[in-house]
């Protein structure tokens, strides 16, 4: 039977809604698995359409084994393709780069991995009302999955503070929407705090589910490699709780010999939003929270929940924590858009990081590096917007411009192939 087990002094307990041991480490769900073989997921590759071809459920053995099937929710999610482009390649430095696209889920972004877990067992467990904080995408994820359960929805978002197009998505999926005066760090302290009397299930990633879930975005990329594991993930880093569902979803495959060599785990930073950054170059790797600041929204946390577990996955995998600046974040989605792939801002510090990283000669040219691209471009379209029209320091910007509805003032503008000034009209072209 699965338990959850304390991050930090190592008691077990039993696999509920307590997220936090009494010592006040994060439990994390501890499962006793039997004999798995990697063909066991290879066959069920071929399940074209049913639960079992979700790129989550897929690996319910090595998820929630316990789960009844007929209490899972899901649309399902997963699947999300693995981009290789040359343009991506260059800018790294890396030739063997690949881009894990996690926008490609079912409301945008990876959330939805740890949202299906989560919500089915809600489900399984009867609860009614499901809660989250979020920077946008887990309330996107959440509102989605608690409309398709029948679940009542409420999510936290700090006011003002969140891409439009995750505000819509909960808005229209019929979540409640609970706009905080204050960050994320706020809205989150409000929810761990006020679960009990508010009478609803958490659906952060304290949540230990959330994590199992996430879990399956390394199982699906091995898989994709023919199990073979490439020599670095990169990851952006806010909440922590991709890095340490990759981390725990590594340690497992190869307790269980599925797998005979660890990526290395790269977690990226923005700059004004690096407390685990601080953290892994200190000496006592105590967390210090701090006041975020980034353009790169879903990051922008200064107060992280899950850096203990986040700080064992990049012990045990030999990893390092890097930080970028929103600059460097901004034009290195410039190059992912431009590939033709594209993405959300937060997403292009893993390539942002991993060219860093590169430069720093921590990768080497030749290895094999997969970024995850954590949500869709269409997230955050104010962002990209700003970027191309009004970018100050914006070195890839496309500048649209306006022209009069008159031919051959638009063939003197398309044949002069410079962008002239930012939104300007082009002027005594043509005559
Ligand atoms: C949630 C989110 C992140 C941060 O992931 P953590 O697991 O909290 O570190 C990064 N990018 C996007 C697009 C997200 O939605
Ligand atoms: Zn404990």
């Amino acid at each position: 039977m699965a338990q959850f087990k304390c991050i930090r002094c190592g008691q077990t307990a039993p696999a509920n809604d307590n997220y936090v041991c009494p010592c006040g480490g994060l439990y994390e769900v501890h499962h006793d698995f039997g004999d798995i073989s990697l063909d066991h997921f290879d066959v069920k590759l071929s399940n074209i359409g049913s639960t079992w071809s979700s790129g989550v459920w897929r690996y319910k053995e090595l998820i929630n084994p316990e789960l009844d099937p007929r209490h899972i929710v899901s649309r399902p999610e997963g699947n999300t393709n693995l981009y290789k482009r040359q343009k991506v390649s260059e800018y790294a430095g890396i030739d063997g780069i690949y881009m894990k696209h996690e926008g490609e889920n079912p409301s945008g972004s990876f959330k939805d991995r740890g949202m299906t877990v989560g919500v089915s067992v809600a489900v399984e467990r009867g609860n009614r009302k499901v809660a989250c904080a979020s920077t946008g995408n887990t309330s996107a994820s959440m509102a989605a999955y608690a409309a398709q359960a029948g679940l009542e929805g409420i999510v936290f978002v700090p006011e003002g503070m969140i891409a439009y197009g995750k505000l819509a998505q909960a808005l229209a999926y019929g979540s409640k929407v609970v706009q905080v005066k204050g960050n994320f760090d706020d809205a989150m302290g409000l929810i761990r705090n006020g679960a009990k009397r508010l009478g609803f299930y958490i659906l952060n990633s304290i949540n230990p589910w959330r994590v199992e879930g996430q879990k399956s975005i390394v199982f699906e990329m091995l898989q994709q490699r023919r199990w073979k594991s490439p020599d670095w993930i990169v990851v952006p880093a806010g909440n922590l709780g991709n890095t340490s569902a990759f981390g725990k979803a590594l340690r497992e495959l190869k307790q269980l010999g599925l797998i005979d060599r660890m990526p290395r785990i790269a977690a990226i930073q923005a700059e004004g939003a690096n407390p685990f950054y601080k953290l892994w170059h200190s000496v006592d790797k105590k967390l210090e929270p701090m006041k975020p600041e980034t353009i790169a929204s879903a990051i922008k946390i200064g107060n992280p929940v899950s850096w203990e577990k986040a700080l064992r996955s990049i012990r045990e995998t030999d990893g390092v924590v890097e930080q970028v600046t929103d600059n460097q974040i901004l034009d290195a989605k410039a190059i992912i858009d431009s590939s033709g792939v594209g993405c959300e801002p937060a997403s292009a510090a893993s390539l942002a990081g991993a060219r860093k990283l590169r430069d720093m000669g921590v990768i080497a040219k030749d290895d094999q590096v997969v970024c995850v691209l954590t949500g869709n471009l269409l997230k955050d379209s104010e962002t990209t917007i700003n970027y191309h029209i009004k970018g100050v320091s914006a070195r890839y910007s496309n500048k649209p411009v306006v022209v009069e509805a008159n031919l051959d003032r638009i063939e003197a503008v398309l044949s002069q192939g410079n962008d002239p000034a930012p939104g300007q009209e082009v002027k005594n072209l043509g005559d």
